[in-house]
């Protein structure tokens, strides 16, 4: 089998070019997914996000490597592993940034990616239900759409952020500073999630006889001939018999900040000396491949509630469930119809900063163990991350068989001047103040974390060590920057350097982390490079 354009991961990144490229009937293009298609119902339905953790099947399932800095513990890391990828389990926040973001990543090196020249991209990609202005389209294939029926707890949070001094926003979108208080947009629409799946790869577009879609089927390496990419070899561990994909043009690899530089690695892209230790033959000495690994850092202020106004689990579940389900299939609107994550905003952990550092993920429930667990009872939650981290980890292989999981290992809290922590210690304090507010006088139980006996700086020190966690947005493991820099393996074009006919297209691109989720940036930096590859065609 051969095609123009092979792309590796329908994730985030992967359907936008499917799509894009495929609209030229003129080129043939292979989407390869290693999950399978996406028709378990818990992924359309919002708030399936609360059960979603339930379904190995739908992830990666990684767990990183012991983390020194915090006490040796292994977060667990979902990823998704099905048509959409991560944008399929992922809690449908509508967050691009800072203008400053983009900013900072040309003046990295990534030219051509400042905020000015990215925004045409991110209105290409959306249909915003509030219409169209300067800073939002409706014209793209992705739904961003408000909360129709928000919570009371999460009204609650932003009377919350006010009272504490946070200004009101009904926009986190405004580019040029995100502080404040507010609803989050997010991924859906008519009470369904809008995945990158749904949004891009429509029935019209898997239609289309020059796009060949194919699931459940695992890349296992890129093959490179004469140091060009020639195409991509399938199949599971290393005696059984592959299949090869060819690619005429180009392989695309848009697996994701974890598979993309594992993949790499097993094609003999990365650093040498690691490729050698592991007996892979070396095709490039890519220093750069699987470095960088950068993450949002979070800690979660919890408290038990003294009403059922939230979305909790109680004895009465089947009923709230019935009736949670009739105004759905009424409306599409409801508790079924929220992403759970309704609220948040942006804050400074210091006053002279220019751009808030801190986000909140506001839930009127009580979610445990990345919703693997059930939680019994009312309450809620204020999910607080440091935005910019200054630890960065890697990744590396495990061995050179393609089915063992790569070693992640995002070296949390690593940085020597202790920033990463400070920052979650004003995070805390944040969070804090936000449940304490008067608005929550009315629903407000006992703190159930860090807990009343977590008071002094030492004490609340430890609570994060022992606690913090992964708020889902892994990048910048195969960043691209200037032509001479050799911590980043791509060129601003995306391209592998010193590789023709190869480019990494997803969140690992991302020369540092942005202020704000990650989806959609993950699906403008696919439209860009969507553009990019079909004016050089
Ligand atoms: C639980 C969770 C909650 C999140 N919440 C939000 C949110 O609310 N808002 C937001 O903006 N962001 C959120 N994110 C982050 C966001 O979804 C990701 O940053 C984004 O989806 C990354 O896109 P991607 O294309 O880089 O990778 P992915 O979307 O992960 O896609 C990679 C794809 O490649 C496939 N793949 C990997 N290896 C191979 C292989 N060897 N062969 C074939 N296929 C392969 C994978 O199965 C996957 O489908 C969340 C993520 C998670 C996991």
């Amino acid at each position: 089998m051969e095609f123009d354009y092979v792309i590796v991961g329908a994730g985030s990144a992967g359907c936008v070019l499917a799509n894009r490229l495929s609209a030229d009937p003129d080129v043939t293009v292979c989407l390869i997914e290693a999950g399978s298609r996406d028709r378990n119902p818990a992924i359309h339905l919002p708030f399936g996000l609360a059960v979603l953790g339930k379904f190995d099947a739908l992830s990666w399932g990684y767990t990183v490597e012991p983390q020194t800095h915090m006490k040796g513990r292994q977060p667990f890391w979902p990823r998704g592993k099905v048509l959409g990828g991560s944008s399929s389990v992922n809690a449908m926040i509508y967050a691009r940034g800072m203008r400053a973001d983009y900013d900072g990543w040309a003046a990295m090196g990534a030219t051509g990616w400042d905020y000015d020249s990215v925004l045409p991209y991110f209105l290409k990609a959306e249909d915003n239900a509030r219409g169209a202005d300067e800073l939002h389209g409706v014209d793209g294939p992705l739904s961003v759409s408000d909360p129709a029926d928000p919570n009371p707890l999460s009204l609650a949070f932003v009377e919350a952020g006010q009272q504490t001094q946070l200004p009101l926003t009904n926009d986190f979108n405004r580019g040029e500073d995100t502080e404040g208080v507010g609803l989050y947009q997010t991924t859906t629409r008519r009470g369904l999630r809008a995945s990158a799946a749904r949004s891009y790869l429509s029935d019209a577009v898997q239609a289309r006889p020059n796009l060949h879609i194919m699931t459940q089927q695992h890349v296992r390496r890129i093959t490179v001939e004469g140091q060009r990419a020639t195409g991509v070899e399938l199949g599971g561990t290393g005696d059984e018999p592959s299949q090869r994909i060819g690619a005429r043009r180009e392989v695309l690899l848009s697996a994701g900040a974890i598979n993309s530089p594992q993949v790499l690695m097993l094609s003999g892209i990365g650093p040498a000396n690691h490729l050698q230790a592991l007996g892979i033959p070396v095709v490039l000495d890519a220093p750069g491949v699987g470095q960088g690994l950068a993450d949002h850092l979070d800690v979660i202020i919890e408290h038990h509630a003294t009403t059922g106004v939230g979305l909790g689990f109680e004895w009465n579940i089947g009923f709230r469930m019935a009736r949670w389900g009739a105004k759905w299939l009424r409306q599409r609107e409801g508790a079924l119809a929220s992403n759970v994550a309704e609220a948040g905003g942006f804050a400074k952990s210091s006053p002279d900063l220019d751009i808030p550092d801190i986000q909140f993920h506001f839930l009127p429930a009580r979610i445990k163990d990345h919703g693997r667990k059930w939680v019994w009872g009312y309450g809620f939650c204020v999910h607080c991350c440091n935005l910019y981290p200054k630890s960065t980890g890697e990744i590396r292989l495990a061995s050179p068989d393609s089915t063992a999981k790569p070693l992640i290992d995002p070296q949390y809290l690593s940085d020597p001047d202790d920033h990463d922590l400070d920052v979650l210690m004003s995070a805390t304090r944040w969070g804090r103040a936000l449940m304490g507010a008067p608005a929550f006088d009315a629903y407000r139980g006992e703190e159930i974390s860090p807990g009343a006996a977590v008071q002094t700086r030492e004490q609340v020190r430890e609570w994060i060590l022992e606690t913090a966690d992964t708020v889902y947005h892994p990048t910048s493991t195969v960043a691209m920057g200037a032509a001479d820099n050799l911590n980043a393996p791509l060129m601003p074009d995306l391209r592998v350097k010193g590789i023709a006919g190869l480019r990494v297209i997803d969140a690992s691109v991302m020369p540092r982390l942005v202020g704000g989720n990650t989806n959609a940036p993950t699906i403008m930096i696919a439209e860009k490079a969507a553009d990019l590859i079909r004016q050089e065609a």
